[in-house]
């Protein structure tokens, strides 16, 4: 045993960044073997449009995962905004755990939230009636049934018409909304909540009464290569390489 959780998300794994896909590889060959589990939390890649594109750079993430699988790791993949069409194929291909979002886990004995992030930017009303509708299962089985090539097309669209909107909107539109982090966590009665999806790394702490909440935000990997590591003391690090 390692007793060593890691985390990642938002690496927007993408052909035309190929040194991104080599810290990767690089991470899930070194760094992921010795942990007890790997958590993926969201856009792991930039765009996916179904298990059955089955681009070349899917097969390699495939082929990664499940090699990092069967060194013994449990891999859990939560869906973000870019690759919510990962399903069942893909998953039994990269033997990945798929768990919805929002889940709780118990961390070394803390119980932990854990969430994409995308939900949290309630201000954003435009993107949650956006998220809505492209989370619709019904939806997704319509969409998943047309060709290849139009869906190709649908999801360029999709992105520069989100573009457009980010650009738009103002910055603290489109991060967590402050309020929201207390009210989630008291929610799901839990003392730490982890997600992705804002690009804001930072591991926030705040009292309440007599008791400690942590608050973690992972980073992309624009630059750098990144994960958090959570130890069995229940100290958790932000790690870039
Ligand atoms: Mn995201």
């Amino acid at each position: 045993m390692n007793m060593r959780t890691l985390f990642i998300s938002d690496l927007h794994l993408d052909s035309s960044h190929p040194e991104i896909i080599q810290l990767f590889m690089q991470f899930l060959t070194q760094e992921a073997t010795k942990s007890d589990a790997l958590y993926i939390l969201g856009d792991l890649f930039e765009t996916f449009i179904g298990d059955d594109e089955n681009t070349s750079l899917q097969q390699q993430v495939a082929k990664a995962l499940s090699s990092l699988r069967q060194t013994g790791v449990p891999i859990y993949f939560m869906h973000g905004n870019r690759d919510f069409l990962i399903g069942k194929v893909f998953a039994e291909q990269s033997q990945i755990n798929i768990i919805p979002d929002p889940t709780i886990i118990d961390l070394y004995g803390t119980k932990t939230l854990l969430l994409h992030g995308d939900t949290l930017c309630t201000q954003d009303i435009q993107y949650l009636a956006f998220r809505k509708k492209v989370r619709n299962r019904f939806l997704q089985k319509i969409f998943l049934a047309t060709p290849i090539k139009t869906r190709r097309s649908i999801a360029q669209k999709a992105r520069q018409v989100s573009e457009a909107h980010n650009r738009q909107m103002a910055l603290p539109i489109l991060d967590a909304a402050p309020e929201e982090i207390p009210k989630v966590m008291q929610q799901y009665n839990v003392q730490q909540l982890i997600h992705g999806h804002t690009h804001r790394p930072a591991l926030h702490y705040f009292w309440r009464g007599s008791e400690l909440f942590s608050h973690i935000v992972l980073s992309d990997w624009e630059k750098f290569g990144h994960f958090l590591e959570c130890y069995e003391n229940g100290v958790c690090r932000l790690k870039f390489f």
